[in-house]
């Protein structure tokens, strides 16, 4: 055993594996761990042409793992020129007028995102196309504000969208209106969304260009792997053949840095029969991407008043959430899913939603019982402890987004009251109860940090400072559970990844703080140094 292709020595590794919890060095061969223990008893493993990594006392883990993001919203987010920084409306101007001034003549867009009115100093108001003029001329401009539901065009790109000649009460746009009755340039809701659907669909190799900017974004924070949520979102049907056969090439040619679990969204129940016949669940292409789960959104929001909620929103007595799918609907949807043996997962973040979803999974499981499906729901947020209890029924997974608390603690209980508030986002009950729950981001909803993730699993901090029911928070150990072994087990990989262990994939995160040593505050100024897959650096700080 004197072959080792790599052996990491002089660590402070935290293994996640009981047998041998903490060790000072690993072995890697051909991408798996070979050895792992004390300096003395790994580096006699090397040969001479083994790369000998000196973490010089920093701290290594099991690489971690995010359960669900979108690496393509992230993607296209990274390509365009980011406006979020502006603390002025003056500066978001200069901004646009930079991008468009780059962009003159080629006949492409000026294209801003995450603008918030709310941050300026000195202008609260959405710009309006009259704005963007000024700031781009005639380069056709687009600016998205960080929620995206709102977006600004200029004149030339509400021509170009053939948008200036709406009018009022009679357009099936979402647009608004200057008092002459003109738009004025600033788009609401789905018809933002039409922007994207101008735009030719990107080729197999753009598309590729395009994933590794995201990939190479998700490495850098530590991230190994992702569940990530990409199809039929931004171009609905047309994009998805194009997204996966970028995703085979990079993953074949061995191109693809980070691990990639497709989260495989289908909108209706005619897409989902179509797609279980033609991909096989948990095809693996390549070493890195494999086809994972059927995505199904259950409903909306809870800023936008769109998550089903049992009742009503104390806010807002009128309302009560808007279902994406009828019970019926929901239902053939999961019995085609769950026939041909794919896990199920739901975007769930209102009660009423989970209840619905919940119904519906113990129906196909009674119809047709089938042992370890692992379907499970996503955000799992509002929600009592009869609704958890079921989990343990069903045998359900639970995926989590702990960096929401920071500011979902804001607006949760004046949406639903302090008593469905106290038993909503509990993760705490879940782990005491053996669901397995793992941990995400929405990335690009929220920075797909898992550092400031696991900060806020523990800590519960709000946004205003203030800790949030913290009695509902875990503990590192367990939030490190939830980036790493728990991300393996809800991809069905628990057995090759999610902690260092001899035979598994050698894929770490290495740190320059101890965060198992540390207090949690510590978490948000520790820094990556290295991220490495399969045994291979892929990012290196
Ligand atoms: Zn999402």
């Amino acid at each position: 055993m004197d072959n080792m292709d790599r052996i990491f020595f002089n660590g402070q590794i935290v293994t996640v594996d009981p047998q041998y919890p903490e060790v000072s060095a690993v072995a890697v061969k051909n991408g798996i761990v070979m050895a792992v223990g004390s300096d003395e008893e790994v580096k006699a493993l090397a040969g001479p042409a083994t790369d000998m990594v000196d973490l010089k006392g920093a701290f290594m883990c099991p690489g971690l793992i995010d359960s669900h993001m979108h690496l393509l919203l992230l993607s296209n987010k990274l390509r365009r020129t980011d406006v979020g920084v502006a603390k002025t409306f003056a500066e978001c101007m200069d901004i646009m007028a930079k991008a468009a001034e780059e962009k003159k003549g080629t006949g492409a867009w000026a294209m801003g995102i995450g603008f918030n009115q709310d941050d300026w100093s000195d202008c609260k108001e959405v710009p309006t196309r009259l704005d963007l003029d000024k700031a781009c001329g005639d380069v056709p401009a687009y600016m998205e504000r960080a929620c995206g539901h709102i977006a600004t065009l200029n004149t030339k790109a509400m021509e170009l969208m053939g948008m200036m000649n709406e009018k009022e009460g009679e357009s099936s746009y979402k647009l608004r209106y200057f008092e002459d009755g003109t738009p004025n340039g600033v788009l609401c809701e789905d018809t933002v969304r039409l922007v994207e659907e101008y735009f030719p669909i990107p080729t197999v190799p753009e598309m590729k260009e395009l994933i590794l900017m995201g990939a190479r974004y998700i490495a850098a924070k530590g991230l190994v792997g992702v569940h990530s949520d990409d199809l039929n979102l931004v171009v609905p049907v047309k994009d998805m053949p194009v997204i996966l056969q970028a995703y085979k090439e990079l993953s074949e040619a061995d191109e693809l840095p980070i691990r990639v679990h497709q989260q495989c969204r289908m909108l209706n129940l005619p897409m989902i029969e179509k797609f279980c016949s033609e991909y096989k669940v948990r095809t693996k292409w390549g070493k890195n991407f494999t086809i994972g789960d059927i995505k199904i959104m259950g409903d909306g929001s809870l800023g936008a008043h769109t998550a089903v909620l049992r009742g009503e929103y104390k806010n807002a007595p009128e309302d009560h959430g808007i279902p994406l799918h009828d019970d019926e609907e929901l239902y053939a949807m999961f019995r085609v899913a769950h026939n041909a043996g794919y896990p199920i997962v739901v975007h769930v973040i209102g009660d009423g939603a989970m209840d619905q979803v919940v119904n519906g999974y113990e129906l196909v499981m009674n119809e047709n019982p089938k042992a370890n499906m692992r379907h499970g729901i996503i955000h799992v947020q509002i929600m009592d402890e009869a609704q958890q209890d079921r989990f343990v029924k069903l045998n359900l997974l639970a995926y989590a987004q702990p960096v929401f608390v920071r500011y979902d603690s804001q607006i949760v209980d004046d949406c639903v009251g302090s008593e469905l508030a106290k038993t909503s986002y509990n993760w705490r009950r879940f782990l005491d109860l053996g669901v397995h729950t793992s941990g995400g981001s929405d990335c690009p909803v929220e920075d797909c940090d898992p550092l400031a993730n696991i900060y806020y699993a523990v800590t519960r901090m709000g946004m205003d400072g203030k800790p949030w029911y913290p009695e509902n928070g875990v503990t590192m150990e367990e939030a490190l559970r939830m980036f790493t072994i728990e991300g393996a087990y809800s991809a069905f990989e628990e057995a090759e990844r999610g902690s260092i262990t001899i035979g598994k994939y050698a894929d770490f995160t290495v740190l320059d703080k101890n965060i198992m040593k540390n207090p949690p505050e510590e978490l948000l100024n520790t820094k990556v140094l290295m991220t490495v897959v399969n045994g291979r650096t892929v990012y290196e700080g």
